[in-house]
């Protein structure tokens, strides 16, 4: 058998997506009780993750050598970003822990919450203006607060648990709106609630002012009635909404939310969208990111191929094979898509050569006709160079 029946073609591939579902719902989800209440050692999240890229790029044999098809970070994107939808380990260890944080701040009705304000933030400073302090747990919930309050917005009740000048509240962060006056507070870090129990609201600062800060303060009797109106009842507690629009906390909404900017081309969620077997889709996936193992892409690896032939196997043109020239390019193919009636525009930029062809082709099932013909050109291709048979059209 040749080498690089090791390293492509069906039988790998018919594997592959049995492999993906292994990763996705047995890999990935048997340290997650761990990750929603413990922030997991880094060195252990790498041994599961590269448990995880052997099982889905080679067999279950460990010791195996093997090279990724595609780099890790690509198969960590949702599917519907144009992935495999592998679960970034280290970003849901951190935002499953983030709950705590949600709780402690909107101070919810649970006793760990109630322990945790009566312990150590009884002097009227933040949590995140203090120093860490507690058990390992709760120190290392605290680390995540930057984070927290970077996804936050604080309307202001009592003002106890947000900060004047940094903390986003009321859709403003202060140190930005006043920015001279702020260089004139004697404590940056004082809470809404400290900084408003001040008799005169001048005393917040150190005085004299330089003109333009004045000119600052003087709005600042605005923002301050401003809270005071915002609060209906005197105990009023301060509400931590998040970006998403509301003030619902959830681990999978922020997972997804910091792919909001990824816009992958149409034909990735197509494939998605397509009736075929997970199999063709995950073949049809590898087939967009030019990731499947064509002989260019085992040259670029150093795998020796028999002969060093590295040229198409299904024409007579001596072409180095490259997806482009297999699936597109080559006298074999443009056949099989003539009498499929899709026409390429090989003109204009790749992507916008689906969209064409799919415009063109006017039916409904463009993409299970082209993923489906894909894979036949594979196996035809897989099959001659295996010895299993010359390329025909018919079959
Ligand atoms: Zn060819």
């Amino acid at each position: 058998m040749h080498l690089d029946a090791l390293l492509s073609g069906v039988y790998e591939m018919s594997w592959m997506e049995g492999r993906l579902q292994l990763v996705n719902s047995v890999l990935s989800s048997l340290p997650t009780y761990a990750m929603c209440t413990l922030q997991v050692p880094a060195a252990v999240l790498e041994y599961i993750d590269t448990a995880r890229r052997h099982c889905l790029w080679r067999n279950s044999d460990s010791n195996a050598k093997f090279k990724p098809l595609v780099a890790w970070n690509k198969c960590t994107r949702p599917k519907k970003k144009g992935g495999l939808g592998v679960i970034n380990l280290r970003s849901q260890n951190s935002y499953l822990r983030m709950k705590f944080l949600d709780k402690l701040y909107n101070r919810k009705q649970i006793p760990w919450v109630n322990l945790v304000w009566n312990t150590y933030y009884s002097d009227g400073k933040t949590p995140h203006a203090s120093k860490f302090m507690g058990s390992f747990w709760w120190r290392d919930a605290l680390k995540l607060c930057d984070l927290f309050r970077g996804i936050s917005n604080c309307k202001v009740g009592d003002g106890k648990t947000v900060l004047f000048w940094h903390d986003l509240w009321n859709d403003n962060i202060r140190r930005n709106k006043f920015p001279r006056l702020f260089t004139f507070a004697k404590n940056q870090s004082i809470s809404v609630a400290s900084f408003l129990t001040q008799e005169n609201l001048t005393d917040n600062f150190h005085l004299p002012l330089t003109e333009q800060a004045n000119t600052e303060l003087q709005q600042l009797p605005d923002e301050v009635q401003q809270i005071r109106e915002s609060v209906i009842e005197p105990e009023e507690k301060d509400s931590w909404s998040y970006i998403w629009g509301n003030s619902t906390y959830s681990s999978t909404k922020l997972y997804h939310y910091t792919f909001k900017n990824v816009n992958p081309p149409k034909p990735f969620l197509w494939i998605l969208e397509s009736r075929c077997s997970n199999k063709l889709k995950v073949f049809a996936w590898l087939l967009l990111m030019d990731r499947l193992n064509t002989r260019n892409i085992l040259k670029r690896k150093n795998f020796k191929v028999q002969g060093d032939n590295y040229s198409c196997a299904l024409c007579q043109l001596q072409r180095e094979e490259t997806a482009f020239h297999l699936f597109f390019n080559c006298p074999f193919s443009q056949d099989c898509w003539r009498h499929l009636n899709i026409q390429w525009n090989h003109q204009i930029d790749f992507f916008a050569t689906f969209q064409q062809a799919r415009d063109l082709h006017g039916s409904p099932f463009f993409m299970e006709v082209f993923i489906i013909a894909a894979w036949q050109i594979w196996k035809q291709r897989n099959n001659f160079i295996f010895d299993r048979g010359r390329p025909s059209f018919i079959g």
